[in-house]
């Protein structure tokens, strides 16, 4: 009777090692789809699918002052010019600069640097419109394009419902931010953005797509995303080969969303 017994045991040890075997297997193969190909890594969900969860609700704490800038960092707007920047068409920037801050001239269109930047670090501060207007998509939307292509929505999220990848923090049209890290509109919050640039061959062809890492008033709200390709509304484009270096791009969205100290470090 105690063999039997021991014999029994033997065997559910064996059968539960195979079945431990296959689901580590399982988890290898899940792994190396995810790896080839990002689009699974999005999971079941549509570009700005309603249903798409939201993240829970962070409190990052009071606002900061201004965070300085390393002693190797560019400079991109130090509070007093727009000097470093130009509009669409190549012509001075349009967008007001008050004290310490630039703002969102609505219908004068985006602002781009007048230099490229490829991988970077970069911080980049900002505040939504106070008092509130609007909601959606349509209260305090403006948005930082690394590379003019690679969106990180900015958005007044703080009790402001939206689709899941159109929120602050988002990785617009792909991947919802890991928390809603918004602070209220009016207050001073940060982007710190940990950006590889993608890589081409010289056919072309993507060797490497872009990564990035976001903390969103130092919080964790992208770890090494991979991007699908550029972003874009109600559309995942793929990527197209470009420049090593392309202009970073702030948006015009027709909101006075307000920016300040934006510097970065190139990698
Ligand atoms: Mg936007």
């Amino acid at each position: 009777m105690a063999r039997q017994t021991t014999n029994k045991h033997k065997k559910s040890i064996k059968v539960m090692g195979s079945i431990l075997s296959l689901l580590i297997l399982f988890g290898l193969v899940l792994m190396a789809i995810q790896k080839e190909n990002p689009k699974e890594a999005l999971g079941p969900w549509a570009i700005h699918d309603p249903n798409r969860p939201l993240p829970p609700v962070v409190n990052p704490g009071p606002p900061l002052p201004p965070v300085p800038p390393s002693s190797d960092a560019i400079i991109i707007f130090d509070g007093t010019n727009l000097l470093n920047w130009v509009d669409e068409k190549g012509q001075p920037a349009r967008w007001k600069v008050e004290s310490g801050y630039l703002e969102v001239a609505p219908g004068t269109g985006s602002i781009q640097t007048k230099v490229g930047f490829g991988s970077c670090q970069l911080h980049i501060e900002w505040a939504a419109p106070y008092p509130p207007k609007g909601s959606g998509q349509d209260r305090g939307n403006s948005g930082v394009f690394l590379m003019g292509l690679y969106e990180v929505q900015v958005l007044d999220s703080y009790e402001n419902k939206t689709y899941a990848d159109g929120m602050a923090g988002a990785i617009y049209g792909q991947y919802p931010p890991l928390v809603n890290a918004c602070r209220q509109p009016g207050q001073w919050q940060s982007y710190d953005i940990i950006f590889e640039a993608p890589k081409f061959d010289a056919d072309g062809m993507l060797l490497k797509p872009a990564r990035m890492t976001i903390l969103h008033n130092g919080i964790l709200v992208q770890e090494n995303a991979e991007l699908t390709g550029p972003t874009a509304h109600k559309a995942r484009p793929p990527y197209k080969s470009h420049a090593d270096k392309l202009p970073l791009v702030l948006q015009d969205h027709s909101h006075p969303v307000r920016f300040r100290n934006i510097w970065l470090r190139e990698l």
